[in-house]
C-alpha cells in the first residue's frame, strides 16, 4: 500500500466510524455468535499474494463486525465501560501513525513530557496533593501488580529480587473479600500466594473492610512470626461497588509500616467530581499508590491506567534495571519503563490531552453526574418492579438486583435479556447469592438509555417468567 491510498483509506474508515457511532443504537449491543462462527468464515492458511484492500474491507463488514459487541453502545451496562470519545480516538490515530516506542525519555521526549504533565492535570482534576506523581500503564492489572512487587521488596529490605524469597517467611497482604481478581493474581505473580492473601470482612452499606478486623488480623500474624507488607484498599469494587472507609485503614498502615496502594481502576474517574472525592475520598492523601482507569468511565480510548506514586522511590528500586543498552547520557530525564514491568511503551498520554482539552473538566463532570443521577431513578424504578429486590443500592452509577425466583433465574433473565440485544447486563455474586449487575457510564448514554433498562426488564420478565 502506498501513501496515497493509505490516505484514501484513512478517509474511508473515519466516514465509515462516523456512520458506526451514528446508527450504534440500532444494533444489539452484545454480538450473537456461537463459538467458532467466526473463525469458520476466515480463510484456513495465509494468503500468498496480496490482496485488495477493498476486499479486505468487505470481509471486515461482513464477517468481523458481525461478531463485535459493541462497547460504544449507549444502551451497554455491563461489566464496567471502555468509552472512546472521538478526541481521544483521533489523537490514538496521531499515535498510530507516528507509531513511537516511547520508552525512555530520549526515544521520544514529547511522550515523556506530556505523560508527566498528564498525570499532574489529573492529580490536580481528582484533587490529590501535591507531590504524587505518577506512571501511565496498560491496565490496572499491572499498576496493581507494580504495587504488591513494590510491597514485597519493600517488606524484605529490597532482597527478594536478588535472592528470591526463599528463606523469607510468609509475607502477608490484606484486602477486603470485595477486591478484583487481579488482586489474587498480583499475590500469585508476586510470590506471595494466595493463602498470604488476607481477606478481611465487610459491612456497612459500602461494604467496607472492617478496620478493627483488619489491624486483628495484622496482629495475629506478627504474633505467627508472618511479615505484614501492605494493604489493598478499593473504592468501587467490581462486583457491587465496594468502597473502603480510606482513612483509618492508612492510619493502621502507618502504624505497622505497611506499603499501600488503592485500586480505584473504576471509580476514580469520579473524583473529578468535589462531591464524590468528599464522599468517598476522605483519607486518600498519604496513600504510597494509586490507580484508575481513564479508559472505564473518562473517556480516553483502551488502554490507559494510571497509577499515581506518594513516592516513586520505592517502585523504581524494584523495578529499575538498566543495562548497556538502555543507558541515556547525561542530564537528569524520566524514564518511565523503569517505573513499570513491561520496557516498550505507546504514548498513551496524548489521547488524555486531546480529551481533557476538547471537552474541559466540567463537561466530564456533567456526564459522571447524569450517569449517577440516572442510576439512582433506574434503581428506584426496578425497585417497584412486583417481587424484584434491590440487593445491593447504588454505589456512584452501579447497583445489583434480583428478580423473584432462584439463582438459575437470575441467569435466565440475563441471558433472555443479553439475546434480545436491546440492552446489555452482567451478573455477578453478592453473599453467596447470584444478582444482576447494572453499570451505567457509556459516554453518549442520554437519561432514555437508562430507563430503557426498566422497560426491557419488565419486557423480558414477562416472556420468561
Ligand atoms: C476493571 C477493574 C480492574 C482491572 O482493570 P484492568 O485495567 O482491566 O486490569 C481492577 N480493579 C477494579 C476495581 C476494576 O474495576
Amino acid at each position: 500500500m502506498d501513501w496515497d491510498e493509505y490516505s484514501e483509506w484513512g478517509k474511508h474508515i473515519a466516514a465509515w466510524g462516523a456512520e458506526y457511532h451514528k446508527t450504534l443504537r440500532e444494533r444489539p449491543v452484545r454480538a450473537a455468535t456461537k463459538p467458532g462462527e467466526i473463525a469458520a468464515q476466515l480463510d484456513k492458511a495465509p494468503p500468498m499474494q496480496g490482496e485488495d484492500m477493498s476486499a479486505i474491507m468487505a470481509d471486515f463488514e461482513a464477517f468481523v463486525m458481525p461478531g463485535m459487541t459493541h462497547w460504544q453502545h449507549p444502551r451497554f451496562f455491563a461489566y464496567f465501560p471502555a468509552n472512546a470519545a472521538p478526541p481521544s480516538m483521533l489523537a490514538e490515530q496521531l499515535v498510530n501513525t507516528v507509531a513511537a516506542q516511547c520508552m525512555l525519555w530520549q526515544t521520544s521526549p514529547a511522550a515523556t513530557e506530556v505523560e508527566g504533565v498528564m498525570i499532574d492535570w489529573l492529580r490536580q482534576a481528582l484533587g490529590l496533593a501535591e507531590g504524587y506523581t505518577g506512571v501511565i500503564q496498560d491496565s490496572a492489572s499491572s499498576a496493581t501488580l507494580s504495587a504488591v512487587l513494590t510491597m514485597r521488596e519493600r517488606a524484605t529490605g529490597f532482597t527478594g529480587n536478588r535472592e528470591g524469597l526463599s528463606g523469607k517467611g510468609h509475607l502477608r497482604v490484606y484486602c477486603s473479600g470485595e477486591v478484583h481478581s487481579s488482586i489474587d493474581r498480583a499475590c500469585w505473580v508476586a510470590g506471595i500466594g494466595q493463602d498470604n492473601l488476607i481477606k478481611i470482612a465487610t459491612n456497612g452499606p459500602r461494604i467496607a473492610m472492617d478496620p478493627v478486623a483488619l489491624e486483628k488480623a495484622i496482629k495475629d500474624d506478627l504474633a505467627a512470626g508472618h511479615t505484614p507488607a501492605g494493604i489493598i484498599a478499593v473504592t468501587g469494587g467490581t462486583g457491587v461497588g465496594a468502597s473502603d472507609d480510606l482513612g483509618p485503614i492508612l492510619a493502621i498502615a502507618k502504624k505497622y509500616d505497611l506499603y499501600t496502594h488503592l485500586d480505584a481502576a473504576w471509580a476514580g474517574s469520579a473524583m473529578i467530581c468535589p462531591e464524590f472525592r468528599d464522599d468517598f475520598w476522605t483519607g486518600v492523601d498519604g496513600y504510597d499508590s494509586i490507580v484508575f482507569n481513564p479508559h472505564k468511565w473518562l473517556g480516553a480510548q483502551f488502554d490507559c491506567s494510571v497509577q499515581f506514586l506518594h513516592d516513586a522511590a520505592p517502585q523504581l528500586n524494584t523495578l529499575k534495571i538498566e543495562p548497556e543498552y538502555l543507558k541515556t547520557s547525561g542530564e537528569a530525564v524520566t524514564n518511565y519503563s523503569e517505573w513499570t514491568i513491561p520496557l516498550g511503551r505507546r504514548f498513551r498520554a496524548l489521547k488524555l490531552w486531546f480529551l481533557i482539552r476538547s471537552y474541559g473538566l466540567e463537561d466530564l463532570q456533567s456526564r459522571i453526574r447524569n450517569h449517577v443521577t440516572w442510576t439512582q431513578e433506574l434503581c428506584d424504578a426496578i425497585r417497584a418492579l412486583e417481587g424484584f429486590e434491590i440487593v445491593t443500592e447504588p454505589i456512584l452509577s452501579l447497583f445489583s438486583f434480583r428478580c423473584p425466583g432462584d439463582d438459575a433465574m437470575q441467569q435466565r433473565l440475563v441471558d433472555a435479556l443479553n439475546d434480545d440485544g436491546r440492552i446489555y447486563l452482567t451478573q455477578g455474586m453478592f453473599e453467596g447469592r447470584k444478582i444482576i449487575r447494572v453499570a451505567v457510564g457509556q459516554f453518549d448514554c442520554a437519561r432514555e438509555d437508562v430507563m430503557a433498562v426498566h422497560e426491557t426488564v419488565q419486557d423480558i420478565w414477562e416472556t420468561i417468567r
